[in-house]
């Protein structure tokens, strides 16, 4: 089945669509993650975050990681198909809070409703999966990972279903709004717990703020630095 869809497995992204999601995929790939960034992810997830591409996006504040782009085959042998993971603890909390109104299963009938509204997403949930499905063929082929697994699968439940609501946030945060409708609703109905824009972040990407102090702060200095951040003043 593979084999036969490969030519046709974008059929509904315009050119500009693809080449946005090429140039996407090789911008993380120019940003390779640093390893001040795994060990903020490391910290966010706590564990190592495996086959860690890049960050995908960032609190617009503070710089924390929100999101991280992974590779297709992680360690050579374990296909995953959640190019786009959520890493933030804020965002994963105000979403997870979401998902247990149930909202998932209302999200799915409304994208299978036969009014122009419901075409109109279905479509647009159409074209953020197969975008999806773009951006992480590039990946694959940039760095050399097979995708024999995972080929017409992206996640959350697209394109047909609405399922994990933080995977379709995270491709939100990666891709930009105007990309994955039910992303982007999400993340309007959960800002008052989380926004790209407002720094809630408890892990901060650095151990501490220089602002005042050219070289590396003292051990102590660093310490007081990131319970003043967790503290949020
Ligand atoms: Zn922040």
């Amino acid at each position: 089945m593979t084999q036969e869809t490969r030519g046709q497995r974008f059929e509904h992204l315009s050119e500009g669509d693809r080449s946005h999601c090429v140039v996407l995929a090789d911008g993380f790939l120019e940003r390779r993650a640093t390893l001040e960034e795994i060990d903020a992810v490391t910290r966010q997830l706590g564990r190592y975050p495996r086959g860690m591409v890049a960050v995908g996006a960032r609190c617009a504040v503070c710089g924390s990681p929100l999101a991280v782009v992974t590779r297709p085959l992680i360690d050579g042998a374990v296909p995953f198909p959640t190019t786009c993971y959520l890493t933030s603890p804020e965002a994963v909390k105000a979403v997870s809070h979401l998902e247990s109104t149930g909202v998932m299963a209302r999200l799915s009938e409304r994208l299978a409703e036969t009014n122009d509204e419901a075409a109109l997403t279905r479509a647009a949930y159409l074209r953020a999966h197969e975008m999806y499905l773009c951006f992480r063929s590039r990946l694959a082929e940039r760095l050399g990972d097979s995708q024999e697994h995972i080929a017409d699968v992206s996640a959350g439940g697209m394109p047909t279903r609405v399922k994990c609501l933080h995977a379709l946030v995270a491709q939100s945060l990666v891709f930009g709004p105007g990309v994955n409708p039910v992303g982007d609703w999400v993340l309007r109905n959960c800002a008052d717990e989380f926004s790209q824009a407002t720094c809630r972040c408890s892990v901060s990407l650095t151990a501490a703020p220089q602002r005042n102090e050219p070289s590396a702060p003292k051990p102590a200095a660093a310490a007081e630095a990131v319970s003043r951040e967790a503290r949020h003043e």
